[in-house]
C-alpha cells in the first residue's frame, strides 16, 4: 500500500465521523477543497504583497505545509468518493503531462492537448 493510500485510509476514518448524506458529503468535500486552496493562496498572496518578493521563512513554510496537506486530503477524499485510487490519479496525471511533453504541447491551453 502506498503512502498516499495509507493516508487516504486514515482520512476516511476521520471524515466518516460526520455521517453526511452522499450529496452533502460531496458538496462538503468540493467546498473544502476550494476553501483550503484559498487558504494556501492567501499565504502566497501575503508573501508577495508584504515582501514584494518571495522571502520564505520557517513560519511561512510550516503554514504552507499545513495548507497543502489540507488540499491533498480533499483531493484524496474526492477521488475516493468516486472510487478513484490515489495511484490512478497520479498515473493519469503523469500520462497526460508526458503526452503533452512528447507532443510539444506543454505550453498552450485546453485540457485535451
Ligand atoms: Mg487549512
Amino acid at each position: 500500500m502506498t503512502e498516499l493510500q495509507q493516508h487516504l485510509e486514515f482520512l476516511k476514518q476521520y471524515s466518516s465521523e460526520y455521517e453526511l448524506s452522499d450529496i452533502t458529503e460531496l458538496a462538503v468535500l468540493a467546498l473544502g477543497l476550494a476553501g483550503e486552496t484559498g487558504e494556501a493562496i492567501e499565504i502566497i498572496k501575503k508573501l508577495i504583497r508584504d515582501n514584494n518578493a518571495i522571502v520564505v521563512n520557517e513560519l511561512i513554510t510550516q503554514s504552507l505545509i499545513k495548507e497543502l496537506g489540507d488540499i491533498l486530503a480533499y483531493v484524496l477524499l474526492i477521488g475516493n468518493y468516486f472510487d478513484i485510487a490515489p495511484a490512478e490519479i497520479i498515473k493519469t496525471n503523469r500520462q497526460k503531462l508526458e503526452k503533452r511533453l512528447n507532443n510539444g504541447t506543454i505550453r498552450g491551453s485546453g485540457n485535451d492537448r
